[in-house]
């Protein structure tokens, strides 16, 4: 039986109208369906922009940020402060549009209400902190005041992904205009109306029009005008296309965050709770269908308990529900579109035909819907194995056991990725003392992946081939700053005294030099 979730039921047609309206584009632009994964059908009609259009946004941004950057920072984030309200308030008619968007299970679409509540918590918070000026060591005690100061980059491209349309959509932005900015925005084509939902609450909260603006089309053209036009760029995406991004903008001289793909592992140590393991990996593996960067790919479980983790991880996957429902009766919803049902498919059929276990799962689910998969374990996946080799981002994990922690340490790391890692152990200095050997840019102990992305004072991001710079934190929002020295000389300058000859004055420089460091001046 296909699924009998009606989508037209929770979406708000008015609504819908209003919001297409919001993307740069002529007045009879082309349009392109949105599809609701749930059904396959579409939701809406969005105008496509033009290589013009965006050049048209990158101009009104830019006029935009010169009168946004000369509000004192309190004011802009207290405009922030007022997003974290909205979100919350609404977050019934945001989780369904979310839903019918992406096709993600309610608790997901949850998730990004709470985070995008978190991250505008934290950019109101500590932005006007982050960004004062601060006093610096001056050459000369006394005489040279030196400040560090930032200044915002101008105009910063974000260009995000589909899978999570809503919280990395806004979260790039708040950072952004927190520091002045304006945003020429490119979200993925098949998640513009919760993005656009998204700039409708920021300019509801306070945040000036012409300061969010938002491109739709395809990827290369539209997305490759968004790096012509910005003075920085927030990308978020696969590692593929994060290198065409990195060397377009090389070639600019214009700085990035890249916030790219993983094949993210999970340590379960001889002494973990069991329980809890098994619990926490069935989220962290199947959250948002895998379809989430952080998610894991990869188990390695130490020999001793390999068997009791098992029978309960197992159990765990096989009592998660999967369908389409707009409420929180379902642990899984839908993958994304064809193309990643395909993918998923792929990388199981490929393990299994290269003498891989499928353990649970392993079937396309259409009478729930045109992209559903069940939650899968495989067992026995090898290095030429899809599964093994690529990111699946899909429901898919792959289960191995390991005699020691340096062997699972060296496995995890074996890998071109390193976004997230999580370890379990009852001993958490034995927890961090692992973290600490993981090449991953962050780590969870005794967690999946919400503790270090919810704790948004943290800097996220990928080492090697999963990234560059962070998101969240200090970093996340001094990204989009330039910072500037200002040192002011008073008195005398750098250069001798008037009738000192430059000997003297080498001498005394000397002395100096010696003097300031017997102090313990740097
Ligand atoms: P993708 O790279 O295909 O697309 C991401 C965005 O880039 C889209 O908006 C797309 O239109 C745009 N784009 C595509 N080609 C472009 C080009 N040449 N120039 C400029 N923009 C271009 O990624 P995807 O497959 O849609 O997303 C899934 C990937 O994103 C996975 O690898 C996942 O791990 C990764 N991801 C990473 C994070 C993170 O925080 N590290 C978060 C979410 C997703």
């Amino acid at each position: 039986m296909s699924s009998t979730v009606s989508v037209d039921a929770v979406v708000d047609r008015h609504l819908l109208d209003q919001l297409v309206d919001g993307v740069v584009a002529r007045p009879r632009a082309d349009r392109v369906a949105t599809v609701a994964p749930f059904t396959g059908r579409p939701i809406a009609q969005v105008p496509v922009s033009t290589v013009e259009d965006v050049a048209t946004a990158a101009a009104a941004a830019r006029d935009a940020a010169r009168g946004w950057a000369t509000r004192p920072v309190v004011e802009r984030a207290r405009i922030i402060g007022r997003i974290h309200d909205l979100v919350l308030g609404r977050r019934a008619a945001i989780s369904d549009l979310v839903q019918a968007e992406a096709g993600k299970a309610r608790r997901d679409a949850f998730e990004e209400v709470a985070d995008v509540a978190l991250a505008a918590r934290y950019v109101a918070a500590r932005g006007p902190r982050v960004l004062r000026e601060r006093r610096r060591l001056g050459l000369v005690p006394g005489l040279t005041r030196a400040v560090e100061g930032y200044r915002p980059k101008g105009v910063v491209g974000v260009i995000s992904p589909w899978n999570y349309p809503l919280t990395l959509a806004i979260s790039d932005c708040l950072p952004a205009f927190v520091a002045g900015n304006a945003v020429l925005h490119k979200p993925d084509q098949q998640a513009m109306l919760t993005a656009l939902l998204a700039r409708s609450i920021a300019i509801e909260a306070g945040v000036p029009e012409a300061l969010w603006q938002i491109v739709s089309g395809d990827g290369p053209l539209i997305g490759g005008a968004v790096l012509e036009h910005a003075d920085y760029v927030s990308f978020t995406g696969s590692t593929a296309t994060g290198r065409i991004v990195a060397a377009r903008l090389g070639e600019r001289l214009v700085g990035a965050s890249l916030e790219l793909g993983g094949k993210n592992p999970m340590l379960v140590l001889d002494d973990a709770d069991l329980d809890r393991a098994a619990e926490c990996a069935a989220r962290a593996c199947f959250s948002n269908a895998g379809q989430l960067c952080m998610s894991m790919e990869r188990l390695y479980v130490a020999a001793p308990v390999r068997d009791a983790f098992l029978e309960r991880f197992l159990d765990r996957v096989d009592s998660m529900r999967v369908g389409a429902a707009f409420d929180y009766s379902r642990d899984l919803g839908s993958l994304m579109s064809q193309a990643q049902l395909d993918k998923v498919t792929a990388h199981v059929e490929d393990a299994a035909a290269k003498g891989a276990r499928v353990l649970t799962g392993g079937r396309a689910r259409p009478d729930l819907g045109p992209w559903f998969h069940e939650p899968t374990v495989l067992d026995g996946v090898r290095p030429g194995m899809l599964a093994a080799d690529v990111e699946t981002f899909g429901p898919v994990v792959a289960v191995h056991t390991v005699g020691s922690d340096d062997e699972a340490i060296d496995q995890a790391n074996n890998t071109p990725f390193g976004l997230n890692a999580s370890v379990w152990t009852s001993d958490p200095r034995r927890g961090v003392a692992v973290a600490r050997r993981l090449r991953s840019g962050t780590v969870n102990v005794n967690e999946g992946y919400a503790a270090a992305w919810g704790s948004h004072d943290l800097p996220i991001g990928g080492m090697g081939a999963s990234g560059l710079g962070r998101r969240h934190g200090r970093e996340g929002i001094l990204r989009y700053t330039d910072t500037q020295a200002i040192a002011v000389q008073r008195a005398h300058g750098i250069t001798p005294l008037p009738g000192m000859d430059y000997d003297a004055f080498a001498e005394l420089m000397t002395r100096s030099l010696r003097t300031m460091r017997r102090l313990g001046r740097r």
